[in-house]
């Protein structure tokens, strides 16, 4: 295998989800006795623990008392969602079922790059039933640093598929840009979250598409 394309998930291959949102504010009250909203920082691209230790900080709170209760707090956002996954409605973003397609069908190795928690990432797109198409991934539970999330889903891609080759990440922002730049990947941005194509471009990603809509274009880029 000589390509492995790993996507981001939140923005890239589906739009937003109340039920991960809303897990964040359950596992801060039950964990920390707080009332608060993950909204209060700029989150997208963020791994979920860095998200819950940010939000914690911005409302005054300190890393002696954040980080003893850290793994309770992951595993309050797990249950939450998965007892409430049911009721969400997640949307596909435009495109992303046929390329996902295409790229399987191409004999392409998929993978995921995700800030969510692992059971998080996987139930979110088992419900859109598009799970089926990933291999491999990295994850919000393997590190809090995404270009680490990169480096472990390119390990997992060698160690069990005997890949080697060329590595492309697929995101919808600046941090998605940063940590395939870091680690040495083809970077591709494309506009579906709360970044213009402009403004993207502003981070230097090697190409950048307003949506995964466009197939020809994109898999110009993937392919050749
Ligand atoms: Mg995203």
């Amino acid at each position: 295998m000589n390509r492995l394309i790993l996507f981001d998930v939140d923005r890239t291959l589906i739009g937003r989800s109340q039920c991960h949102h809303d897990a964040f504010s359950y596992a801060f009250k039950k964990v920390y006795d707080v009332d608060v909203d993950i909204r209060i920082i700029d989150y997208g691209g963020m791994t979920d623990p860095d998200i819950a230790i940010q939000v914690l900080k911005k409302i005054g709170l300190n890393e002696s008392e954040i980080l003893p209760k850290l793994d309770q707090c992951m595993d309050m956002i797990v249950d939450y969602f998965q007892n409430n996954i049911k009721r969400d409605k997640i949307p596909i973003l435009p495109g992303v079922r046929a390329l996902l397609e295409l790229l399987t069908n191409d004999g392409i190795l998929l993978g995921l790059i995700t800030g969510n928690l692992e059971p998080v990432a996987w139930g979110k797109l088992k419900s859109i039933k598009i799970a089926h198409y990933f291999k491999l991934g990295g994850f919000g539970s393997d590190n809090i640093n995404r270009t680490e999330l990169v480096k472990i889903a390119v390990k997992k891609a060698e160690d069990d598929f005997n890949f080697n080759g060329k590595v492309f990440v697929v995101g919808d922002t600046p941090r998605d840009i940063k940590a395939g730049f870091e680690a040495n990947t083809v970077t591709i941005a494309v506009a579906t979250g709360t970044y213009s194509v402009d403004e993207l471009k502003n981070y230097g990603p090697d190409f950048v598409f307003e949506t995964l809509e466009n197939k020809e274009e994109i898999l110009d880029v993937l392919l050749k």
